[in-house]
Formats: structure tokens, C-alpha cells, sequence
């Protein structure tokens, strides 16, 4: 059976931030699986160089790039980076973030900055960056900021992680529209729970256990439940889609409570 070319996205480059862990690891699994060259951005290369050997001994092509989301220059260097090692980008997978899980009045300013730094603010700025490399290169796009069920549903003890990844579902529109004259297309994939090290601990809990009695679907994501909505967002298939929030959730978004 021959593959849709809808969804074709051989030898496209894609740069994948976060790509040391969790669903970012994933991503870029999936998209060099789908044919597609990979630079895998994190902090954490160890990480990043062992995924790397992985998908190059499946038969596919990575390079690692050491990037930290904060700071505008790595940004810039790791843009560099994927080009001169995998050649013109046109795929960004803004999935880069950190929370921190604390009542209202334990959560820190330093707290606060951390995770708005991280998840607003370094998306903004990584967005940004591609964008304009693109733009001043007059080459289409696709970025895939990575939002979140809590950026339109609420829980405790995250205010500053639910107050992002609000600003990055809005933000997601901002960009769409500022940028689809340029033929880049931004949109954002909100993924429910999804089972990762970033939530492990919590979901065993008795509180993470009486949250996914709340699922419709009565169960957590797991990475792949991801999957088709990524390739959707990264190939011909969304080719009219631009400023859409994708919830792949199980249901979580729309349940009563
Ligand atoms: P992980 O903790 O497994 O992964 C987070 C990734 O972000 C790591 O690769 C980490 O790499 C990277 N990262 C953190 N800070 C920086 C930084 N300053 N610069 C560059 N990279 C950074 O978490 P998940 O895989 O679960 O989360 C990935 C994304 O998905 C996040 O944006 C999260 O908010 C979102 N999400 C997750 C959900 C879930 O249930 N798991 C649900 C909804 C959204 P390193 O430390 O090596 O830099």
C-alpha cells in the first residue's frame, strides 16, 4: 500500500525542541520515521546524542544541537546549526518546557519566571526566530507550538505553567495571523495528560489517579496518541490550516468536571 502523499513529509528538516525527553524524544522519532531529516534541541545532549544514534541505526537522519529556549543567541546558533547540518528548515516543533507544581502561595517569583521564561517566553522567542529566518529566506513554514489542555481548562497548584500555556494558545493565533502572507502556517497541538517524566510521579498519586477517573476515554495519553495530529500539522494535509489549537486529550477538554 502506497502512503498518502497528504501526509508526505520525506526529506523535509525539521527542528525539534525539548527532543531529550518525553514527547519531544517522541516527535522527533516520529518525524524522522515519517522520512524527515531531524535537529534535536535540548540542554541535556547526552540525551539528545543518544536519540540520535537511535534513529540514525532505523535508518534516519538527526544531528543533536545544544539549545536552551531562553537565551534569543542559542536560538539563533541552533537554527544555524540545523541548517548547515540537515539543510533548509520548514518545520518547527515548539515543544521545549518545564513545570513547577506548588500552592498558589509557596509558588516563587523565581518560580514564576522559570516557567513563564521557559514556556511564553521561549516559545515566543524560538517562533520568532524560525519565523524570520524563513521570512528573510521568502521560504514557507510550518510551526507546531506545543500548547496544552491547561491552556483553556484549570488546576491548582500550576499558575504560572496554566497562565503560558494560555498566552502560547493566544500567541499561536497572533503569529497565524501575522504570518500566513509569508505561507507559514502556525498552529498548536494541546495534548490532555500524557504520561511522561514530567508527570509520572503525580499520575500514580491518589490525586493524578482521581484525574483520570475524570477522562472520558478513562485513560492518560501516551506519546504516539500524539502522533496523527503532528503529521497532520507538519504536512500537506493542513496546507489551509493556520491558527487552530488541535486538543488530542481523550475527551478531557470537554468533559462536565
Ligand atoms: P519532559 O520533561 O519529558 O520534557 C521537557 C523537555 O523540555 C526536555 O527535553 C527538556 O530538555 C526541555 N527543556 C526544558 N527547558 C528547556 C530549555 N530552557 N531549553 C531547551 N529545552 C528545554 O516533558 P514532556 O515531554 O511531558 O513535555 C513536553 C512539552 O509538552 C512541554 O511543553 C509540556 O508543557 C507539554 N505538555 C505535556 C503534557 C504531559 O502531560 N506530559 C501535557 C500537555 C502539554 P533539557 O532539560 O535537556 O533542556
Amino acid at each position: 500500500m502506497t502512503a498518502s502523499p497528504l501526509f508526505d513529509i520525506a526529506g523535509t528538516v525539521a527542528l525539534v525542541t525539548g527532543a531529550s525527553s518525553g514527547i519531544g524524544r517522541h516527535f522527533a522519532d516520529t518525524l524522522a520515521d515519517a522520512g524527515a531529516k531531524v535537529a534535536l534541541a535540548a540542554r541535556r545532549t547526552d540525551r539528545l546524542d543518544e536519540a540520535v544514534g537511535e534513529i540514525a541505526g532505523r535508518g534516519g537522519r538527526a544531528i543533536a544541537i545544544a539549545c536552551d529556549v531562553t537565551q534569543s543567541d542559542s536560538i539563533v546558533a541552533a537554527i544555524a546549526a540545523a541548517e548547515a547540518g540537515l539543510g533548509p528548515l520548514s518545520i518547527l516543533v515548539n515543544n521545549a518546557g518545564v513545570v513547577v507544581s506548588k500552592p498558589l502561595f509557596e509558588h516563587t517569583e523565581a518560580d514564576w519566571d522559570h516557567v513563564v521564561d521557559t514556556n511564553l517566553k521561549g516559545a515566543w522567542l524560538t517562533a520568532r526566530h524560525f519565523a524570520h529566518h524563513l521570512v528573510t529566506r521568502k521560504r514557507p513554514g510550518r510551526i507546531i507550538n506545543i500548547a496544552s489542555i491547561l491552556s483553556y481548562r484549570t488546576i491548582g497548584r500550576v499558575p504560572a505553567y496554566c497562565a503560558a500555556k494560555a498566552g502560547l494558545a493566544h500567541l499561536t493565533g497572533v503569529m497565524a495571523m501575522e504570518l500566513a502572507r509569508d505561507n507559514i502556517l502556525v498552529n498548536a497541538l494541546a495534548p490532555g495528560y500524557v504520561e511522561t517524566d514530567f508527570n509520572r510521579t503525580f499520575l500514580k498519586s491518589e490525586r493524578g489517579q482521581r484525574l483520570i477517573s475524570r477522562i472520558p476515554m478513562r485513560r492518560v495519553g501516551q506519546p504516539e496518541d500524539l502522533d496523527g495530529a503532528l503529521l497532520f500539522l507538519a504536512s500537506p494535509a493542513s496546507a489551509y490550516v493556520t491558527g487552530a489549537v488541535i486538543a488530542v486529550d481523550g475527551g478531557h477538554g470537554v468533559a462536565a468536571i
